[in-house]
C-alpha cells in the first residue's frame, strides 16, 4: 500500500498554501495525500460577504483544490479564531490519524503570531501521542507516525530553520493552479498577496537547494537527534 502524507492546518489557506506543494509532490511520487483544516477559515470573510457564506465558499475551494490534487480533503469545523486546545480537539485529530495511517504528518511550526496555528500546533503534538498510545481506546486501531515536519509559513516564521528542501518542479503549476481556487490566494479578501509570496518563495527555496522549485521543510526539533556506533 502506497504510504500516506497528512497535512494538518488551522485553516484551508495555510493547507493548500504552505503544505500544497509537499503533499501535490508526495501524490506525484506514488503516495496518498491527506490535507486536514480544523477549521473553515470562515473569519477571514471580506466586509461584502456573510461568514458563513464565506465558510461554505471556504469548503467548496477546499474540496475543488483537493479533488485538482488527488488528494482527500477532512474538515474539523471548529470556529475560526477560537480553535480550542483541548483534549476534546487533540482526540478528534487523533482519529482522523488513526483512520487514514499517515506515515509522515505535517503542520504548523509553533513560532506563530496566530493562536489558531499555534493551538494547531500543539493539538497535532498531543494527537501524534495519543494516536500511538496503545492503551488509548478509540475507534480505530493505534498508529504510529515516522515522521513530522512543519512547513513554511509568513504567519509562523519566527525561528523557523529549514532542513529539508524538497524539489516540487514537477507539480508546481498543479499546485499554484488549486491554490487559485481560493479567493483569498489573489488577495481579493485582504491585503497578502498570497500567490505572489508562496510562488515567489517556491522559487527562492529552489535558488538555494539546486532545484526549480522546492518547499523548505523543518523537522520536528526531538527528531533532529541520531543514536549511532559509528558515523
Ligand atoms: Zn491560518
Amino acid at each position: 500500500m502506497a504510504n500516506t502524507l497528512m497535512a494538518i492546518a488551522a485553516h484551508p489557506g495555510d493547507a493548500f498554501f504552505t503544505m500544497g506543494g509537499t503533499v501535490a509532490q508526495h501524490i506525484q511520487n506514488g503516495g496518498n495525500g491527506v490535507f486536514v483544516s480544523l477549521t473553515l477559515g470562515e473569519k477571514g470573510a471580506p466586509a461584502n460577504i456573510p461568514v458563513e457564506r464565506y465558510g461554505e465558499m471556504q469548503r467548496a475551494a477546499s474540496q475543488e483544490a483537493a479533488k485538482m490534487l488527488g488528494a482527500e480533503f477532512e474538515l474539523l469545523t471548529y470556529p475560526d479564531a477560537e480553535l480550542p486546545f483541548k483534549d476534546q480537539a487533540a482526540l478528534a485529530v487523533c482519529d482522523i490519524i488513526r483512520q487514514h495511517k499517515p506515515d509522515i504528518v505535517i503542520t504548523h511550526w509553533s513560532g506563530s503570531w496566530h493562536k489558531d496555528h499555534q493551538n494547531c500546533h500543539l493539538l497535532v503534538r498531543d494527537a501524534l501521542f495519543y494516536a500511538a498510545l496503545k492503551t488509548m481506546g478509540r475507534k480505530d486501531q493505534p498508529h504510529t507516525v515516522r515522521k513530522l515536519f512543519y512547513a513554511e509559513n509568513w504567519e509562523d516564521a519566527d525561528n523557523f530553520k529549514p532542513d529539508t528542501y524538497l524539489d516540487i518542479s514537477s507539480v508546481v503549476e498543479k499546485w499554484l493552479k488549486a491554490c487559485d481556487a481560493y479567493p483569498m490566494w489573489r488577495g481579493q479578501t485582504g491585503f497578502f498577496r498570497y500567490n505572489d509570496y508562496y510562488s515567489s518563495l517556491a522559487v527562492m527555496r529552489g535558488c538555494l537547494s539546486g532545484f526549480r522549485h522546492a518547499v523548505a521543510l523543518m523537522s520536528d526539533p526531538n527528531e533532529r537527534v541520531s543514536r549511532v556506533r559509528t558515523l
